[in-house]
């Protein structure tokens, strides 16, 4: 699957119209297209503002010509009538002070007159969602972002681009000319040999910008060093070179062919020669992030399948991250050629957020997609990396916590996810990565910090679920559990709870929910006095339950509440708040928890329960009733049904 540059990005917007079609500069123009209103602002933004690092030109328009060649070279594998001579592949940088202008050549696979629109000028389809309305606020300029500039970075230090191309499958070239965001035109071109030529018109120097510099082949060179060293192909450029001539003992200048990178991969270098730095730029290059990752991750291994891998943990999650368009996969090389741009199968599900790329010499050049999930190398390499990614991401949560917090918040829920859609069966990799708050603090931890911090004789892993922390901090049902000393997991995550049923359990201790009706820290004699109390209000409970109709399984005291007067809480397998979730989920049955309205026994509206009762107050009681079970609705964080008979309610009885 293909990435979407900047430059498809932005020309999605563009619904080109054919303008004219006529004669331009005395040359038959093919076809003239104008860019619409809201696209030159989005390619005037672009251009200006988000990159300020304008240099980085010259490594995207190198990075498309090694994906060309790199695209060349794959069809000759696989389509007879395409022959290339592998050394022959490489690309030029010619710079030409006389008339300022800078080509990139490749002898790539080219583009046909079609892809040149498709690719240079037409509108991709992600995209063209993105900004329907013509959206050019702040916050979708991060968007743009996360597509890499591409092609039209060429816009950053040029006022006139031509591209020549000529596809494997073509025989005729075409012309692409544009001055950025007025529109380009199309003509016939003259060129033989396959592949792209790209023409750049440097830009008057200003005050703050030289353009100059461009046309420097030292500094060509350095840029050729700091952004694109690890390119495949040769990246060559005439350089002059003065040479001692011995017979008349003069200096001369002789123009000599030149190689500005090393070619050798980045990941095939030594760890010790790479620097943070670079590994950043080729990630931002390849995966198209402007921010750094947040965690880098080499592996070599050698063995029945010897792998190279270079595996990157993005710091936040892309916009389309937890949407069915997102792809996750890792580039696969074998022998230095790229096979497959993203290949699923050497990721679980659970770490689809880790980019990244996977050479290895094992793999078969013509691996289909189809034998993919049956292949050896395949399956092997992936089960290695699998583990390599949870011992690096355990590490992450060991040594920077700071970062790996930033991590999960993006990812966490995914991780969860991993749990969850595997019924449990991947919690021994998952489990210790994941993270919830807790009461301690109202922070974040693990379950294997929560389980070192239990006290002494708690067999069990509280938790109680809700909105927000402060909101579960307030829940009436965690107050006994505090004040035992118990810490309780704070799950805000409306995946969390499910996440821990199926996990059953942790290092041998169960999972409590403490709104559950099952909590239990009574001792006999307590309980059996409860026991006693509730069967005497028996008469009471079943008069309260005509008021509430088949809103609650039962009515009964509890000890769980200390300052609180009622709580609801839930018999079996389905909670509250799992009530909750499901209900929002757009499957159409609705499904309700057996809650129980519990009453604090020690609290004084008991007496008045009774009280009423007693004096066959059955009007007050049944309102008193529907108050107490509002409230406890409200505190749970549920809706009432009838808001407005509970306000009048309260009232009648403020009234008093
Ligand atoms: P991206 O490279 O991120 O997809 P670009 O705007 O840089 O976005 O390029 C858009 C498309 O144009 C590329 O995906 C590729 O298909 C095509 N393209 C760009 N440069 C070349 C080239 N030198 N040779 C062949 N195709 C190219």
């Amino acid at each position: 699957m293909k990435n979407y540059g900047i430059g498809t990005l932005v020309l999605t917007l563009l619904k080109e119209r054919t303008k004219i079609v006529g004669v331009f500069k005395g040359e038959i123009i093919v076809k003239k297209k104008q860019f619409k209103a809201e696209s030159k602002k989005l390619l005037d933004m672009m251009i200006n503002s988000i990159y300020t690092n304008k240099e980085i030109f010259l490594r995207e328009l190198i990075s498309n010509a090694s994906d060309a060649i790199d695209k060349l070279y794959y069809r000759s594998l696989t389509d007879k009538k395409v022959s290339v001579k592998k050394d022959d592949l490489e690309i030029w940088l010619t710079p030409d002070k006389e008339n300022r202008t800078l080509t990139i050549s490749d002898n790539g696979i080219g583009m046909t007159e079609e892809e040149l629109e498709d690719n240079l000028g037409t509108i991709a389809k992600s995209g063209s969602e993105l900004f329907k309305e013509g959206n050019t606020k702040e916050k979708d300029i991060s968007i743009i972002g996360q597509f890499g500039v591409g092609f039209y970075s060429a816009f950053m230090v040029s006022n006139k681009v031509i591209v020549e191309s000529k596809s494997v499958d073509s025989d005729k070239s075409t012309i692409w000319e544009s001055t950025g965001a007025d529109g380009y035109q199309l003509k016939e071109g003259t060129k033989k040999e396959n592949g792209t030529t790209i023409t750049l018109y440097l830009k008057e120097n200003t005050e703050d910008d030289s353009y100059d510099e461009f046309l420097e082949t030292y500094h060509l060179e350095q840029l050729v060093h700091k952004y694109s060293d690890y390119i495949r192909y040769p990246i060559k450029m005439m350089v002059t070179e003065t040479k001692h001539n011995d017979e008349d003992d003069k200096h001369e200048e002789v123009q000599t062919e030149k190689t500005l990178n090393s070619q050798i991969p980045i990941w095939k270098k030594a760890k010790k020669d790479v620097k943070d730095e670079e590994y950043n730029d080729f990630y931002s290059d390849k995966f198209y992030d402007y921010e750094k990752p947040i965690h880098i991750i080499r592996s070599e291994v050698e063995g029945r399948c010897s792998y190279q891998a270079l595996l990157f943990i993005p710091s936040h999650a892309p916009f389309d991250y937890y949407s069915k368009d997102y792809e996750k996969g890792l580039q696969l090389y074998s022998k230095g050629v790229l096979i497959m741009d993203k290949c699923s199968e050497l990721l679980p599900d659970y770490f689809s957020f880790v980019k990244g790329i996977v050479d290895s010499e094992d793999v078969s050049l013509n691996i289909s997609r189809e034998t993919l999930q049956e292949n050896y190398q395949i399956t092997s390499i992936a089960k290695s990396l699998e583990s390599k990614i949870k011992k690096e991401l355990e590490s992450l949560l060991e040594n920077k916590r700071e970062d790996y917090e930033k991590f999960f918040k993006d990812f966490g829920t995914q991780l969860k996810y991993g749990i969850y859609s595997s019924y449990g069966m991947k919690k021994d990799i998952l489990q210790d990565l994941l993270l919830f708050y807790s009461s301690k603090d109202k922070k974040l931890t693990t379950l294997k910090e929560y389980v070192s911090r239990m006290a002494e004789g708690q067999d069990t892993i509280y938790y109680a679920c809700g909105e927000t922390t402060d909101k579960i901090d307030l829940l009436p049902q965690t107050e006994r559990v505090k004040e035992k000393g118990y810490e309780i997991l704070y799950l805000t995550d409306y995946v969390d709870e499910f996440v821990l049923q199926c996990m059953m359990n942790y290092q041998d201790k169960k999972f409590q929910n403490v709104a559950q009706d099952n909590l239990d820290f009574d001792t006999d004699e307590e309980k059996e006095a409860l026991k006693k109390a509730n069967n005497e209000a028996k008469d009471l409970f079943s008069a309260m339950q005509k008021a509430l109709g088949d809103s609650v399984t039962s009515i009964s005291y509890t000890h769980r509440l200390k300052n609180h007067p009622v709580c609801l809480t839930s018999k079996g397998a389905l909670s509250v708040e799992m009530e909750k979730v499901l209900n929002t989920m757009p499957t159409g049955e609705k499904v309700k928890a057996e809650t129980v309205m519990e009453i604090n026994e020690d609290h004084p509206i008991r007496e008045k329960l009774e009280e009423l009762y007693q004096k066959k107050d059955t009007e007050s009681l049944e309102k008193y009733t529907k108050i107490l079970y509002a409230q406890a609705r409200l505190i749970e964080g549920l809706p009432i049904e009838n808001p407005t008979e509970i306000s009048n309610l309260v009232c009648d009885i403020l009234a008093k």
